[in-house]
């Protein structure tokens, strides 16, 4: 009797013919992810693919996609006398695109016996606090001497003799206890979790973020991450005006990014000469979309040396000057790549509840300089007209500016 994760895939299931690469695509993310937890086996069934502790249960025949030599694999280990799933693993698949709900399942031997004698202990957590429960049973071994019906009826009188204080509701239980009977096994479960939806990692290219040290940009880069591309930062420092721990800070929020996309890679630039050069040159009320055209045209340059196809920022509309219509269409016409802004159209609310969510928000709020705050004009033009813009930009050398933003860039390999 051992504790596997049963996994019910998002909408992977719609994706037809490409569905097979989806799916490797999926368990290769979710055996990086494990790996430093140990080694499983991943075997696919019936919709549902099941991770299972090598040395736990083999579960083997047709459809076992192979664990393959994972270098640090090792083999799981449960707390003593006790068959149960280490929580962590539990927490990672939770973190895994392409995954629209799974659960914890007790893998027993295929006999209503053991099914009776595991699932009360398995499940007397959820049991011991709900009122009302029902059984369901699904029979994909029709050789199994039992039908659905029957299988359910002794589940349920077995569960109520231990746990006399519930009662079966049939139509809206606070519990349904399940029990798959599969080739080999029977596995039975409680609640399904919601998995982190989305599609897998990997599977619809690569998108460069411009991340900063605020709460938006690394929910904007999880947004995209979920929608299965890869993500890559850049992040624009002001030293000395801003420090180490500004670029501390960012580290930390593009690795709670990469948490969920397994690795990525940041580029930090100096800005400073840039800022500058824009308030010895320019009027200060244009500084902010000065600034943030210069952003965009270096994050380009970025992004083709990564051959990322996409820029994403954190912007809202509305939310502060840089961001109003004019504002967004003018740092938009500096470059030639799509430029995406998943929150655009989000409260804070909504973007504060994705930040708790993924972690990141208690980083987010940290109190250390961002380079656009040391620079922020006192009152910034919120509808700069382009012909001004391009007026004003004749006082600055773009071209070698950029260029030597590039150049001083420094990556960092995110893990
Ligand atoms: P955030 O919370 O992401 O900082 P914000 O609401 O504070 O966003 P701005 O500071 O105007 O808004 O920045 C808008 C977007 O521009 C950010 O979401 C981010 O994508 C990008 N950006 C701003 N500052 C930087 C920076 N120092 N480095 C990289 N990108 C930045
Ligand atoms: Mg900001």
């Amino acid at each position: 009797m051992h504790e596997v994760i049963l996994i019910k895939y998002g909408e992977l299931t719609l994706k037809g013919l490409n569905r097979r690469s989806f799916e490797e695509r999926l368990v290769k993310n979710l055996k990086r992810r494990l790996a430093p937890l140990g080694s499983f086996h991943y075997t696919y069934a019936q919709s549902t693919l099941t991770v299972a502790p090598v040395g736990g249960v083999s579960l083997g025949g047709a459809g076992t996609i192979d664990n393959g030599n994972v270098p640090e694999a090792k083999p799981v280990r449960a707390a003593q006398g006790d068959e149960r799933l280490p929580a962590d693993v539990v927490r990672r698949v939770g973190m895994v695109f392409g995954i629209a709900a799974y659960c914890r399942a007790l893998c027993l031997p295929k006999s209503m016996d053991a099914l009776l004698d595991g699932a009360g202990a398995f499940l007397a957590h959820d049991l011991l606090a709900a009122r009302t429960f029902k059984c369901e049973a699904k029979r994909a071994d029709k050789t199994f001497p039992l039908d659905s019906p029957q299988i359910s009826a002794q589940l349920g009188e077995r569960l109520l003799k231990q746990f006399p204080h519930l009662r079966v509701d049939v139509h809206n239980p606070e519990v349904t206890v399940t029990a798959e009977v599969r080739d080999r096994y029977i596995f039975v479960h409680g609640k399904q979790i919601p998995g982190a939806g989305g599609l897998p990692a990997g599977s619809s290219g690569r998108v460069l973020l411009l991340i900063s040290g605020g709460i938006d940009s690394p929910v904007a880069g999880w947004m995209m991450a979920r929608r299965g591309v890869n993500v890559v930062g850049v992040h624009f420092a002001s030293p000395p005006y801003t420090g180490p721990r500004a670029e501390k800070k960012v580290h930390t929020l593009m690795g709670k990014v990469a948490e969920y996309t397994g690795g990525s890679y940041l580029h930090t630039v100096q800005l400073t000469r840039v800022q500058e050069a824009i308030k010895q040159n320019c009027p200060e009320e244009l500084g902010t979309v000065l600034t943030r055209r210069m952003m965009m045209r270096v994050a380009e340059r970025i992004a083709f040396a990564e051959r990322a196809e996409a820029l994403v920022t954190g912007e809202n509309l509305g939310q502060v000057a840089s961001q109003t219509l004019p504002a967004l269409a003018s740092t938009d016409s500096v470059c030639t790549l799509p430029v995406f802004r998943p929150l655009i159209g989000m409260d804070k609310q909504e973007i504060v509840a994705i930040a708790r969510r993924i972690d990141t928000f208690d980083t987010s709020v940290l109190p250390y300089e961002d380079c656009c705050t040391v620079f922020t004009p006192k009152h910034p033009r919120t509808r700069p007209n382009a012909e001004i813009i391009a007026k004003v930009e004749e006082a600055l050398d773009i071209e070698a500016l950029v260029n030597a933003c590039v150049a001083n860039e420094v990556g960092t390999v995110i893990v």
